[in-house]
């Protein structure tokens, strides 16, 4: 029977459906099994994960591997490269993804080259003698909408064969399927929308390449960067809703951007459902929806490299920012995203945020109701935005 993805997400993973056996994956607390079974030991395997393989591998088409977190998961695709292999990552990637292979350039393990994903013509001159291609659409936090097509075509089209890796939490397997684009690896931190209510840490890899797969659970295996049975069991529970719970949180944040929009006190929107944003057109291609991030600027619209750091333009963006997240009743001031609760923070508090506009709130819509949420930032703008 074929079945839609909503479906998928509530049938697969469940123990067989024998009479008196649970509809659930149970949760099985146990670190070594009786000899000469199919799982020895706890850090090969356990049930919980086998479950959620199973619906992420399915959505992803391809298979799937769980890692103790998103990092966890980052890091077993990167060890995959032999020493003074060149990557080519997206500039405004995951801060975490890019800290980790700034950390092994600077030992010499690896090459790393940053670009700017918009720019094809300098991508395609990067991509020469790379050995992998690290690309994320929609970005963080900017929001902008990659070619992914596109991008791999540059990747397979030189010389050598470059293996493209798209990290998708920010669209969720829902929204987009990078492997149908030609991506050879998806990763995912599965703290955000997989799970959808922070209270998990977890990651996942897939790849529908069969001996990578197998490299891949190799790496879990000898770096043990495995999740413990109780996480497992509450990212499979989260994992059951995530259909209904994107929808929501979408369609919430589809109403909120266009409220923004059309507000005086914010000076710039960045929202892919926008007709007036540029990833329009080509999110309304490559992705079945906009997703449920929401970035916007108050304060006045800094162009970075323009404006100084501490000007008082700056200073100006940042503290209006600032008072907007220490502003809001409902939503919640906190890093993070996916749940949901609707969360957002001033990104640029970050030290490594360094392409982030000062005054940049970034909003990960959650599901709440969507006029309590405008009601709750409108009062927020109302007292942060113009006031001494
Ligand atoms: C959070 C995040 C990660 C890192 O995942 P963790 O689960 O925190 O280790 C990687 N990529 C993106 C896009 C993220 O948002």
């Amino acid at each position: 029977m074929r079945l839609e993805n909503a479906s998928k997400l509530v049938s697969l993973g469940r123990p067989s459906p024998v009479p008196g056996a649970p509809v659930n994956s149970p949760i099985v607390l146990s670190s070594t099994y009786h000899a000469n079974g199919e799982i020895a030991y706890g850090r090969e395997s356990n049930p919980a994960w086998e479950s959620i393989e199973e619906i992420v591998g399915d959505l992803e088409g391809g298979l799937a591997t769980l890692f103790a977190s998103g990092m966890a998961a980052i890091a077993a695709v990167i060890e995959t490269l032999d020493a003074g292999a060149k990557v080519v990552v997206i500039e405004d990637s995951y801060n975490g993804t890019r800290h980790f292979l700034d950390d092994l350039s600077s030992r010499g393990r690896i090459v790393v080259q940053n670009v700017n994903g918009l720019d094809l013509p300098s991508v395609e001159s990067a991509l020469d003698g790379a050995s992998m291609l690290w690309i994320e659409s929609p970005t963080n936090p900017l929001v902008s909408v990659l070619d992914i097509g596109k991008l791999v075509e540059l990747a397979k089209s030189g010389s050598g064969e470059v293996l493209v890796v798209a990290d998708n939490t920010f669209a969720t397997p829902l929204l987009q399927q990078p492997l149908s684009f030609g991506v050879d690896v998806v990763v995912h931190s599965a703290t955000k929308y997989l799970s959808g209510h922070s209270d998990v840490i977890g990651g996942i890899v897939v790849t529908a390449d069969e001996p990578l797969h197998r490299r891949i659970v190799e790496r879990r295996m000898l770096h043990g960067a495995v999740m413990g049975p109780l996480e497992a069991f509450l990212l499979l529970r989260g994992l059951r809703t995530l259909d209904v719970r994107l929808e929501r949180s979408q369609e919430n944040a589809g109403f909120l951007a266009s409220k923004l929009a059309e507000d005086a006190r914010v000076a710039r929107v960045r929202y892919p459902g926008l007709a007036s944003d540029p990833g329009h057109k080509l999110a309304s291609e490559q992705m079945s929806g906009f997703g449920a991030i929401v970035s916007f600027e108050v304060g006045p619209l800094i162009a970075l490299g323009e404006v100084r750091e501490g000007s008082s333009e700056w200073v100006a963006a940042e503290t209006e920012a600032d008072r907007v997240c220490e502003a809001v009743r409902l939503c919640t001031f906190g890093t993070s995203l996916g749940g949901v609760e609707t969360l957002l923070e001033r990104r640029r508090r970050w030290a490594w945020e360094q392409m982030t506009p000062p005054g940049l709130i970034r909003l990960s819509v959650g599901i709440e109701d969507a006029h309590d949420l405008w009601s709750d930032l409108d009062a927020a703008l109302g007292q942060s935005v113009g006031k001494k």
